[in-house]
C-alpha cells in the first residue's frame, strides 16, 4: 500500500502532539491525523489553560519542556509566581504547535477522521481514513489513539471499563476581553485575602508587564469562598441561577492583554444520550451569557467586557476508557509500586468535579508512576492508547488526566516503540 508508516496517531491533541513529536525525532515515519484544522485539542479548541503543575520530576517532560521554549520565543507563555510555566495563550498554541511539529519525519493531516479499522486477528492491519470526499486506505505498523474520545479504539472492537457509574462534570470554557485588570485585580484582592484561592501576580519577563489573576468560588462548603456571596446576590437579582454557583473560576490569559478565561459553566456529558448532551450545550451557552452579564454588573474592571472566544471543543474531563494490560487504580495512586517502564512521575491530586453539592473530591496524593502497560490495549497488540483514555479506573484517571501527564504518556509511547524497533 502506497501510503505506509511505522505510527498513525489518530487525534493531534494534548496527548497526541507529545507522541508525534517524539515519535518523528525518534526517526518513526509518522502520520498524525487531526478532524479539526489545527492541533492542540483540549489547550486550543478547548480553551484549558493552564497546564497543570504536576510533575515531581522530567520524567518523559522533553516535548513540554521544548513546547514552554518555544512560547517563550513567541512571547505566547507566562510563568506564574507559584513556578508553574505551563500558562499558554490558546490562540498563539495553534501556531507555534504547527511549529514545534515541523518535523521531516512527521506529516499531518488536517480535517481528517476516522471511517473504519481492518483487522487482522488482533492486530490492525489498516485503516480507512476520511477527507472531505476522499476515503484514504492507511497502514502503519502502530496504530496510536489519541482521540479523547477513544474513536480508533471502539472501531477496533476494543474491551471498554466500566468500573462505576460516577462521572465526572464537563465544561464549556470561554474567554471575555477588553476587561480592566487592574481594577479588577485591585477588586478582588481588597474581597480575598485567601492567597490559596485568590493571588495576582505581575509579570516583568517582558515589555507587557501584564498584572495576571486566578481566583475561584464553589457552592460546595469545605472552604470560606469569598466570591460566593456575590454569586449568591446575582442569583437573587435573576442574573445567575443557583446550579451557576456550582463552581466559577476564572483567571487571566497568557498573552491576552485584558483577556479573562472562564473555566465554567459546568455541564453534563450523558455519555449515552447525544440528545440530552445537545440540549445542555444550549444551556450552557446560555449559562455562558448569563455569567457574562453577571461579572460585568458585578465586578469593578469588567464594565466594558465583551465575549471574545467560545471553545469549540467541549471540556469533556473523562469519557471512554480503553481496558489495557494493566489497568491503573486509585490504590497504585494512593500505594504507588516500582515499575520496570515508568511513563511518568507525578503528583497531582485526585480530582473529581462532582455534579452533587459537598461531593467534589480534591485530595492530595505523594508522588506516583504509571506503567506502559496501561497504555497498550489489552485487545490489540498493536494499538496504544494515550490521554484521557488511558486504562485507569475513574478516580486514578481523575489525577493523571492532566495536561502534563497526557504529553508524557504521548512522549512514552513513542520511546517504547522505538525501543521495540530498533
Ligand atoms: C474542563 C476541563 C478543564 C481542565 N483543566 C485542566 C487544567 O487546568 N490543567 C491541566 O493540566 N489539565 C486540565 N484538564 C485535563 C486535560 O485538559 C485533558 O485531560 C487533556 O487535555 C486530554 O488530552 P487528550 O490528548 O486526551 O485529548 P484532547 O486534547 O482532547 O485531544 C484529542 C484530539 O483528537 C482529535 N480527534 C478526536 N476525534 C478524532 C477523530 N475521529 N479523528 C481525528 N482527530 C480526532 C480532537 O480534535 C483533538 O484534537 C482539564 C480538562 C477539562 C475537560
Amino acid at each position: 500500500m502506497e501510503n505506509s508508516y511505522d505510527v498513525v496517531i489518530l487525534g493531534g491533541g494534548t496527548s497526541g502532539c507529545s507522541c508525534a513529536y517524539n515519535c518523528a525525532k525518534l526517526n518513526l515515519k509518522t502520520l498524525l491525523v487531526e478532524k479539526n484544522n489545527f492541533l492542540g485539542g483540549l489547550m486550543t479548541a478547548g480553551l484549558v489553560i493552564p497546564v497543570m503543575k504536576s510533575s515531581t520530576s522530567d520524567l518523559n517532560c522533553d516535548y513540554y519542556n521544548q513546547l514552554v521554549a518555544l512560547c517563550k520565543k513567541y512571547n505566547a507563555q507566562i510563568t506564574y509566581k507559584d513556578k508553574n510555566d505551563g500558562w499558554f495563550n490558546p490562540e498563539l498554541l495553534k501556531i507555534i504547535l504547527d511549529e514545534i511539529l515541523s518535523l521531516p519525519k512527521l506529516e499531518i493531516l488536517f480535517e481528517t477522521d476516522i471511517l473504519d479499522v481492518v483487522k487482522n486477528n488482533d492486530s490492525i492491519q489498516n485503516v480507512i481514513l476520511s477527507h472531505k470526499l476522499l476515503s484514504l486506505p492507511i497502514v502503519a505498523k502502530y496504530y496510536v489513539d489519541a482521540t479523547g474520545d477513544a474513536k480508533l479504539s471502539k472501531l477496533s472492537d476494543c474491551s471498554f471499563l466500566t468500573d462505576n457509574d460516577l462521572t465526572q462534570q464537563s465544561t464549556l470554557r470561554f474567554i471575555v476581553g477588553n476587561v480592566d485588570t487592574e481594577r479588577f485585580c485591585k477588586f478582588i484582592s481588597s474581597v480575598d485575602l485567601n492567597e490559596d484561592i485568590t493571588n495576582t501576580y505581575r509579570d516583568e519577563s517582558n515589555t507587557r508587564n501584564e498584572l495576571h489573576f486566578t481566583t475561584a468560588s464553589t457552592w460546595d462548603e469545605n472552604k470560606k469562598w469569598a466570591l460566593d456571596k456575590y454569586l449568591k446576590k446575582g442569583v437573587e437579582d435573576n442574573l445567575l441561577i443557583d446550579r451557576d454557583r456550582s463552581y466559577f473560576q476564572i483567571f487571566s490569559v497568557a498573552a491576552g492583554a485584558g483577556q479573562v478565561a472562564f473555566n465554567c459553566p459546568r455541564i453534563d456529558c450523558y455519555k449515552n444520550n447525544p440528545f440530552k448532551y445537545s440540549l445542555e450545550l444550549i444551556n450552557a451557552r446560555k449559562a455562558i451569557y448569563r455569567l457574562f452579564s453577571f461579572v460585568k454588573a458585578q465586578f469593578a474592571g469588567f464594565e466594558n467586557a465583551i465575549i471574545t472566544n467560545i471553545a469549540s471543543q467541549t471540556g469533556i474531563r473523562e469519557e471512554n476508557r480503553v481496558k489495557t494490560k494493566y489497568v491503573f487504580t486509585k490504590d497504585d495512586i494512593i500505594s504507588p509500586k516500582k515499575t520496570a517502564n515508568p511513563v511518568l512521575n507525578a503528583n497531582y491530586s485526585i480530582d473529581v468535579h462532582s455534579k452533587d453539592k459537598n461531593k467534589s473530591v480534591l485530595q492530595k496524593t505523594g508522588s506516583y508512576t504509571l506503567p506502559i502497560e496501561s497504555l497498550i490495549s489489552s485487545d490489540i497488540s498493536n494499538l496504544f492508547v494515550i490521554g484521557k483514555i488511558l486504562g485507569a479506573d475513574f478516580y486514578a484517571h481523575s489525577a493523571l488526566r492532566v495536561q502534563k501527564s497526557c504529553m508524557s504518556m504521548g512522549e512514552a509511547v513513542a520511546k517504547y516503540i522505538a525501543s521495540i524497533e530498533k
